[in-house]
């Protein structure tokens, strides 16, 4: 699951980590409140306002923009909030702002350098560790810098029975060309970033830019975090920090349903039991000269109330010609999901797409009498070539 910048600070924040401190504003009276209320204790009166969407690239796409006054800060907030804000990784239609986090600028002059790093700490998956990546060449994409000059990317692999060692994180900050001050700085945001993520079963935690200010401290400019779902249970105040509004509103439904859903841009739903036999079936939709317009894994139980909110759900898409319903009746009996397929039919009313609905398994031949008596639109069948052919043959007739 992912989080707001503001929300992911907040967690970083509540482990030790030093971060570009700021208050998340939804008007723009509230960002010149929250402008004021902002403790000034660095060497710079302004403030930045940052779009808070679930996406990257927000400087590029404008929605970070410095104000040096209250003037300003309600100006740039009234820009920002209500935005269709559009960056490299929102795709062309962009993404409403409905938040913004007003905080403190952190690149002022001083007696040295600011320095951009980037830091993060993720699961290898192919290693089964968490490492930690990171990079002198911070505030830019990361996968440039893996293109065009990937010996300035470094990672630390870490040993699960041990964790973070004090050389690793001390290593890291010798990479990175820190010294004095600002080296230490950076070997306890290391180690307190590692603890974070450890602590709050993340998947990723990406800091970029990780700055070095003027005055050598080390603070977190930025951060995407992605909390792991699957252990969401142990932390209700972090899955409290879901936003639906960020999510495409079929998955958000799906999720409630307990189904199993992604959405694709082809013109075949498709209704499966199992991730494997959901996998395959989009294989024969292809095969079948068709594109899945989903994935759509009804889990153990295909009832009529799974049905009918998988059915709602394929429907919600205007792409869709056709549905294809794939279910292996091992721990569910065929009839018994043809029954929910057709009482789901009826509730809803008219389908104004074509199904078929294959059944294999346990009672196979009855759910497909069940199906073929039923007087809907519903093609029924029990080989998977002749449900390939039917998808075929109903995508023709619609051409
Ligand atoms: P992203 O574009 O979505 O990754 O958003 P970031 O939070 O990383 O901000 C984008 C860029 O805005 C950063 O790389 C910085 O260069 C700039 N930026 C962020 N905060 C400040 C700030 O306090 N002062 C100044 N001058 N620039 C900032
Ligand atoms: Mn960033």
């Amino acid at each position: 699951m992912n989080i707001h910048e503001y929300q992911g600070k907040q967690i970083l924040k509540s482990f030790g980590v030093n971060v570009q401190e700021g208050i998340v504003a939804d008007t723009p009276e509230q960002a010149v409140e929250a402008a004021k209320q902002l403790k000034i204790d660095y060497n710079s009166d302004w403030v930045v306002i940052k779009a808070q969407i679930h996406a990257g690239g927000r400087g590029k796409g404008g929605g970070v923009k410095l104000a040096k006054n209250l003037e300003e800060v309600k100006q740039r907030a009234t820009d920002i909030i209500g935005m269709q804000l559009v960056t490299p990784q929102t795709g062309p239609e962009g993404k409403l702002v409905s938040k913004i986090l007003v905080a403190q600028d952190v690149y002022y002059p001083g007696a040295s350098e600011t320095k951009e790093f980037y830091i993060s700490v993720l699961l290898d998956r192919a290693k089964g560790r968490n490492i930690i990546m990171y990079s002198t060449e911070g505030g830019m994409d990361i996968e440039e810098v893996a293109e065009h000059t990937p010996h300035l990317i470094f990672k630390e692999e870490i040993d699960p029975k041990v964790g973070l060692q004090g050389f690793q994180a001390r290593k890291v900050a010798f990479n990175l060309g820190v010294s004095g001050a600002a080296h230490k700085e950076m070997v306890k945001f290391v180690t307190a970033l590692y603890k974070a993520y450890e602590a709050t079963d993340s998947s990723m935690f990406e800091i970029n830019p990780v700055l070095k200010t003027s005055d050598d401290k080390v603070i977190a400019v930025d951060a995407k975090v992605n909390l792991d779902e699957n252990a969401l249970f142990r932390h209700p105040d972090y899955a409290a920090m879901r936003d639906v509004t960020e999510e495409d509103p079929m998955e958000v439904e799906a999720s409630a349903s307990n189904l199993n859903f992604v959405n694709l841009d082809g013109n075949v739903g498709c209704m499966v039991n199992g991730a494997g036999l959901a996998m395959a079936t989009m294989d024969i939709i292809k095969l079948a000269g068709g594109e899945p317009a989903n994935f759509l894994d009804v889990g153990g139980t295909a009832n009529a109330q799974t049905v009918k909110a998988a059915f709602n759900i394929i429907l919600k898409d205007p792409n869709v010609k056709a549905i294809l319903i794939n279910i292996f009746g091992g721990i569910v009996r065929c009839d018994r999901v043809a029954q929910g397929v057709i009482d789901a039919y009826k509730e809803i009313g008219n389908i104004p797409v074509p199904i078929i609905c294959r059944l294999q398994g346990t009672n196979a031949e009855e759910a497909k009498k069940l199906i073929d008596e039923s007087g809907l639109q519903v093609y029924s069948a029990i080989a998977l070539k002749e449900a390939a052919d039917l998808v075929t043959k109903v995508l023709a007739e619609q051409a």
